[in-house]
């Protein structure tokens, strides 16, 4: 746990893909961490529309399991591949069932329409209701390059419909309800985050955010 709890961990996330030095976590931790991008001062990556993966070959598969390690160590439920700076078309996720990568992700179908609050790992503390579908039905290759299908609802159609977003360059504060937009203080966000974060079932142990009382689960991915 970060002193104070006030500080998230992303702000000691000190690694970058392209050279991937020693990772120094102050937990004596070895997780190879990527350094999650942020909004607006790595908004070209975050605007960029990403690439497909045309061959999944063993550095897309390392980059998934880092990709889990720092979704999970920033205690996210989803992180899209341009948030550590990486342009391709691949998003990892974890609502409780063990983390999955979806790859060169599609939405075949959408339906409903509902609106909730959601926050994003690159940009801390902004949060407001975002409109999407209850429902999707993705496509894609999972991480071991199985085609999949999946349908989706609620919590998770949410997440795969905010991460899909961040392949297209588009992040949540473009489709957010204007007059929602609030900031919360890093107290709340770590709350909040643990909140989410319990929802995924991850081993406590591992959490590097501040447990302390409720909070309203958001969308932080
Ligand atoms: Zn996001």
């Amino acid at each position: 746990m970060l002193s104070g709890g006030s500080r998230l961990c992303y702000d000691h996330a000190v690694f970058v893909i392209a050279d991937r030095p020693p990772y120094a976590d102050p937990h004596g931790s070895t997780m190879p961490i990527l350094k999650i991008a942020m909004f607006p001062d790595d908004e070209t990556v975050l605007r960029t529309r990403a690439r497909p993966v045309l061959k999944i070959t063993p550095g897309t598969r390392r980059l998934i399991e880092d990709m889990y390690d720092t979704m999970r160590h920033a205690a996210g439920v989803g992180l899209a591949a341009p948030q550590v700076y990486v342009s391709q078309r691949i998003f990892v996720y974890d609502v409780g069932n063990g983390p999955e990568a979806l790859i060169n992700p599609e939405i075949l179908q959408a339906s409903g329409d509902e609106l909730a609050e959601e926050g994003c790992l690159s940009i801390p503390r902004l949060h407001g209701d975002v409109p999407r579908a209850t429902r999707v039905v993705v496509s894609g290759l999972n991480s071991r390059g199985r085609r999949v299908r999946i349908e989706a609802d609620e919590f998770l159609s949410r997440v795969f419909q905010h991460e899909i977003d961040h392949l297209n360059g588009v992040l949540f504060i473009d489709k957010v309800i204007k007059s929602t937009l609030h900031w919360i203080t890093p107290e709340q966000e770590a709350r909040r985050r643990e909140a989410a974060y319990e929802d995924t079932g991850y081993d406590a142990d591992d959490r590097d955010v501040a447990p302390s009382g409720a909070g309203e689960p958001a969308a932080l991915v």
